[in-house]
């Protein structure tokens, strides 16, 4: 079975020189979940903001739908702003800025500067 190819361009949030992608890990840089990691789960293009597993949870209170039934609380991601996310080096495991390089066939990864390793989620598993 073969994978269909990712729509990458959708998938992919550029905020200054930090690229970060559906499946990244990324660390909290500022608010009330600074220092959290997580995965993210969604990228919203058009408002910079990003759903980040487990980050910036909030309170939903559901209405009874029936009566007899009563209202629940439920939890769930809030859109955190790109720039309060900053990317997690999976090799180094140190937040991290990236450049870009293009490989010998033509594609683009992201290397950590810190230790030059490609930051790419791993598609294999
Ligand atoms: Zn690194």
């Amino acid at each position: 079975m073969s994978r269909p190819e990712l729509r990458r361009e959708a998938d992919i949030m550029q905020h200054g020189k930090n690229f970060l992608k559906v499946n990244d890990q990324v660390e909290v840089i500022t608010g009330k979940d600074k220092g959290r990691v997580g995965k993210i789960l969604k990228i919203d293009k058009k408002s910079d903001r990003a759903l980040v597993e487990r980050i910036n949870m909030i309170k939903r209170h559901t209405k009874a739908r029936a009566a007899g039934q009563e209202g629940q609380i439920i939890e769930k991601e809030a859109p955190i702003h790109v720039s309060n996310l900053m990317l997690v080096c999976p090799k180094c495991t140190n937040t991290a800025r990236v450049a870009n390089k293009t490989l010998d066939d033509g594609s683009k990864v992201r290397i950590c500067k810190k230790c030059s390793e490609s930051v790419e989620p791993s598609k294999k598993k």
